[in-house]
């Protein structure tokens, strides 16, 4: 499902270049449900960012569900996110001036709309917020809005989740619903990669990529 060979990432930056992935290899089958752990900087969000075709790589491989992201165009990469990709983010990353049950459907593919609405109700409505869809965001408590965005990464049935520290921001029992919520897309098929600092969190994986300095912490 995952396969990065060599790949490295340098930011060029004021200060000088910022090697972020270095040399990095690595496989995840589909169907697995990855950890991603490491300290802070050692390049957790830039390897997430790289399998959703989010980054421009310096050098190496990356093929993700199929698709060889190194020489795919804008578009190619923008179609297979919004097929093949659903995204969790530790802020939420929520549209404010949209309702909940809009948020959701606003991830659907172009001409995919009433699908989507009736999707993301369906969702909605296993995640327990069936009495929020006409909220907005801001009325929502933190385990609530990333139901909403674990709704929205899922509204397009993806093959692969990419979670960046989901639960980070939030207590005990709210994290533990989230993470059922990831481990029950993972019992249906589907892949994860979880970026976390939490034990907890890690411990629904089935095993663990360390990382430190952008390479595999051996
Ligand atoms: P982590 O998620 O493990 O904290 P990141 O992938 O965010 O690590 O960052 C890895 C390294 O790359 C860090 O040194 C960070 O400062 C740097 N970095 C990340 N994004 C950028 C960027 N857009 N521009 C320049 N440097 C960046």
């Amino acid at each position: 499902m995952i396969h990065l060979e060599e790949v490295n990432k340098i930011y060029p930056t004021a200060n000088g270049p910022v090697h972020a992935l270095r040399d990095l290899s690595i496989d995840v089958e589909q169907g697995e449900f990855v950890a991603v752990r490491g300290p802070s900087g050692c390049g957790k969000s830039t390897l997430l960012m790289t399998v959703g075709g989010l980054v421009a790589l310096t050098s190496g491989r990356v093929v993700v569900a199929g698709e060889d992201l190194r020489g795919a165009s804008p578009a190619t990469k923008a179609r297979f996110r919004a097929e093949k990709i659903g995204f969790v983010f530790q802020m939420f990353h929520l549209l404010p001036y949209l309702t909940v049950l809009e948020n959701v459907a606003a991830g659907a593919a172009r001409g995919q709309q009433g699908a989507a609405r009736r999707r993301a109700g369906e969702l909605l409505d296993k995640f327990g917020l069936p009495h929020r869809l006409k909220h907005r965001p801001a009325e929502l408590s933190a385990g609530e809005r990333q139901r909403v965005a674990i709704a929205r990464a899922l509204v397009n049935r993806p093959q692969l989740v990419l979670a960046d520290e989901p639960t980070g921001n939030l207590d005990p029992d709210n994290a533990g619903v989230v993470l059922d919520l990831l481990a029950s897309f993972h019992h249906e098929g589907g892949t994860v990669l979880l970026v976390t600092h939490q034990e907890r969190a890690a411990s629904c994986a089935q095993r663990t990529i360390l990382l430190r300095d952008g390479a595999i912490d051996a």
